[in-house]
């Protein structure tokens, strides 16, 4: 089987770049905020890491991954796993045997040894995270130099595993692209606006009354400003239903279209319990945008002048995948056809496997198709749909698109 890092590099120098600056932009953004509400960026830090250190420093250990690099004959473990599901097994089960594969090309015994002790502690580091509610673990090792990070993640990725001299980083940089930032409005007795980064870097902004105005009011001030820095950012109202009445009628229309869920608790980002409520939130309202996405595909597929701009089965989603056409990708998270991969000019196709590559003639070999169509896709700049479950979906074949128009091409 040919092995994933065949198709990763391209994107890997773009997701770098991406990452990167927006590593830069996200502290470009504390430090306008630390203009605003603190004195200092070193307060603004110092008030994040107040709640919950790990979770404060995601830029850091994003940054510090990013910068590490071994020389080439170093090995670096980078493993990515979708820990979905309430059991633990699936996922060790899925390590071991990445592992098993990645071992058969590496000759290094005491790397072996070590990276076996690491992947002994991850049956409590799945569990642990499974309790938060996180949905994928990315690990990074390296026994000397020193380099052990694990990154929780609200996103399953594939399971992968890649032996090199550098962590490999692209699945964070889309992780990064595809996080929902929200801001969440607590309305109890203490009115606070906390900011949800990726990596779950919250930033509290505690709500002063002022003479004239209600609290409501002042945290609709807060909301405003905060919105207009990040566009894509949601509101989540906390509180009973009579305090978010309250709330929602000193806010704007604009503003409140961008509610995307609630809860009658008014819980403080200082609460243990608030991080797992902003996930449910979260991705319920993932899992509605999913469906209106399946919808909108399927009425665009019944409709003849757009008929033609919609690839729907795995046949049709090949193809477009191969022209590089595709602007947006949607995947049934159970779909498990196989098809080829082409070992040298990443050209796929279904099954039947033929005895060479149909574009150029060399080598090719089975796989699961799944995680080549999304690393594919992903590479020629679509956006990707993971939807755990649509019966509208399984009846086109787990799998379809978005097309570009042939002038856009
Ligand atoms: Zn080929």
């Amino acid at each position: 089987m040919p092995h994933p890092s065949a198709v990763t590099p391209r994107t890997q120098g773009r997701a770098r770049e991406r990452i990167l600056a927006s590593v830069v932009v996200s502290d470009a953004v504390y430090h306008r905020q630390a203009t605003i509400f603190c004195p200092t960026l070193g307060e603004v830090r110092r008030s994040l890491a107040r709640g919950n250190n790990q979770r404060m420093t995601f830029y850091e250990r994003l940054r510090r991954l990013l910068e590490w690099r071994g020389e080439p004959g170093i090995r670096v473990l980078s493993l990515y796993l979708d820990i979905v599901g309430p059991g633990e097994e699936r996922a060790i089960s899925a390590a071991e045997t990445l592992w098993e594969e990645a071992k058969a090309a590496l000759d290094d015994d005491t790397f072996f040894d070590r990276v076996e002790e690491i992947l002994d502690e991850l049956p409590q580091e799945i569990v642990a995270a499974q309790t938060e509610g996180y949905d994928g673990l990315a690990l990074f090792f390296c026994p000397n130099p020193p380099l052990r990070e694990i990154f929780r993640l609200r996103f399953a990725f594939e399971n992968q595993i890649e032996v090199s001299h550098e962590p490999q980083t692209w699945q964070l940089a889309y992780y990064e692209e595809e996080y929902e930032q929200a801001l969440a409005v607590s309305l109890g007795s203490t009115l606070e606006v906390a900011e949800i980064h990726v990596g779950d870097v919250v930033a509290r902004h505690l709500v002063r009354p002022s003479h004239g105005r209600t609290p409501e009011q002042e945290a609709s001030t807060v909301v405003h400003r905060l919105l207009h820095d990040s566009p894509g950012a949601h509101l989540i109202l906390l509180g009973s239903p009579e305090h978010r009445a309250t709330f929602e009628d000193v806010l704007e229309p604009e503003l409140r279209a961008r509610i995307i869920g609630v809860s009658d608790e008014p819980l403080l980002a200082s609460d243990p319990s608030f991080l797992r409520a902003i996930h449910r939130i979260q991705q319920a309202y993932e899992r509605r945008s999913e469906a209106e996405g399946v919808r909108a595909l399927l009425a665009a597929r019944e409709n003849e002048t757009t008929a033609s701009m919609i690839a729907a089965g795995s046949d049709e989603v090949v193809a477009a995948v191969n022209r590089g056409s595709v602007r947006k990708f949607y995947i049934l998270q159970g779909f498990s056809e196989c098809g080829w991969l082409c070992d040298a000019c990443d050209r796929m196709g279904l099954l039947p496997v033929p005895p060479a590559c149909v574009a150029c003639g060399a080598s090719v070999a089975k796989v699961e198709l799944r995680p080549h169509l999304i690393q594919h896709a992903r590479a020629c700049g679509a956006e990707i749909e993971t939807v755990l479950e649509s019966e509208a979906l399984e009846n086109l074949g787990g799998v379809a698109a978005e097309l570009h128009g042939s002038s856009q091409v």
